[in-house]
């Protein structure tokens, strides 16, 4: 079963060194470690081991806070879109879960529910992205309707940032319009707050708060400008070479021949596809690192296999060689880059039949 070459290594160290940073970044802050997505694709149990130095954690369901006390584990739970359904109040009772409350319905299922003990309740506030939340006018009548309840409830208030990881000026006004709006429609309250995610914690530390929220800097991962090194890569996606042929020019390569050789080429084949996680849409040219050295991909990503161009390499690799897809040498954001998407969702679509290995 583990005879297929293609391998998900992860660096356990790399997830504890990238908690120091966050917490060395943000001394006087929380860390509520978000996890949501299966550890953004890394296994939830494992990244919630090696981080359990975090404050709290950060998932997006129930059924992911429940596998997490099922573990053992007595950290604070946020859940952080909150109820779905008035149905899970009691198990988030049980559980001792903390609740995002971003909508007024939510709200009304937690004011109409008869519950016997403290919730920690996390009042979300639009401030600009307009996605979950509610309108900053509404934050004072959504605290006294809380504090008014007969049911005991725990205050925090939360926002989120659409574009801090963007670097422009229109998009930094933005952020800072957003730091404003929260800063403006909080000062009135003692409560905890929490407003930033990875790319808050690094560019706008007047955003820390009493509690930060890191999502992909924990996985070394993230394009964040001005921080281009912070973290370290915690997965280095490998497989192996299991074919290599000589073609002439002239010759095309893969699936509908997108790829023609205009020279005599050496053309290996990488066990890894899209069967994988590896992205479909990557383009020829996105690098692959064989030996070290980097080598474009040529012609279509397949189901289960990619073809890269050997010609340039000085040393020419054999059967059996190892190919990093990313990791440590070749950041997951950059080959997200060539296909148009971002390291998060690469990271979240590593498939079940890609063995995930611990290392130190
Ligand atoms: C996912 C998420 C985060 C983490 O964001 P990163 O960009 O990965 O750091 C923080 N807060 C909320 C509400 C989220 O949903």
């Amino acid at each position: 079963m583990m005879y297929r070459p293609a391998k998900a290594y992860l660096c356990l160290s790399a997830l504890k060194n990238n908690l120091k940073s966050v917490q060395a970044m943000a001394p006087d802050s929380k860390v509520l470690a978000v996890i949501k997505a299966n550890g953004y694709g890394h296994g939830i149990e494992r990244v919630a081991h090696q981080l359990s130095g975090a404050d709290a954690f950060g998932v997006a369901s129930i059924d992911e806070a429940m596998l997490l006390r099922q573990k053992g584990f007595l950290h604070r739970i946020l859940l952080l879109e909150g109820l779905f359904s008035e149905a899970e109040i009691p198990v988030v009772i049980q559980n001792r879960l903390d609740l995002v409350v971003h909508s007024q319905h939510q709200l009304n299922w937690l004011l109409n529910s008869k519950i016997s003990s403290q919730i920690s309740v996390w009042v979300k506030v639009d401030t600009g992205m307009h996605r979950l939340g509610f309108e900053p006018k509404e934050l004072p009548s959504v605290i006294s309707r809380l504090q008014n309840s007969a049911n005991e409830f725990c205050i925090h208030i939360m926002s989120h940032f659409s574009s801090a990881d963007e670097k422009s000026a229109s998009a930094e006004l933005f952020t800072q319009q957003q730091i404003d709006t929260f800063e403006d429609c909080t000062a009135a309250f003692t409560f905890n707050r929490s407003l930033a995610n990875s790319a808050g914690i690094m560019r706008y530390p007047l955003s820390h708060y009493e509690w930060v929220r890191p999502g992909i800097t924990l996985y070394g991962a993230g394009d964040i400008p001005g921080f281009e090194n912070h973290g370290e890569a915690v997965m280095q996606l490998e497989s192996e070479i299991i074919s290599i042929k000589n073609i002439p020019a002239g010759e095309s390569v893969g699936y509908a021949n997108t790829w023609t050789a205009q020279r005599p080429s050496t053309i290996g084949v990488i066990a890894i596809g899209y069967g994988d996680g590896y992205p479909r849409h990557a383009p020829s040219g996105t690098p692959v690192l064989i030996n070290g050295q980097r080598v474009p991909l040529v012609g279509r990503v397949s189901m289960d296999m990619i073809t890269v161009d050997l010609t340039d390499l000085a040393v020419q690799p054999q059967i059996g060689d190892c190919a990093v897809l990313w990791g440590k040498e070749l950041s997951v954001d950059e080959i997200a880059r060539f296909s148009g998407t971002i390291g998060y969702e690469l990271l979240c679509g590593i498939t079940k039949r890609v063995p995930m290995i611990e290392v130190q």
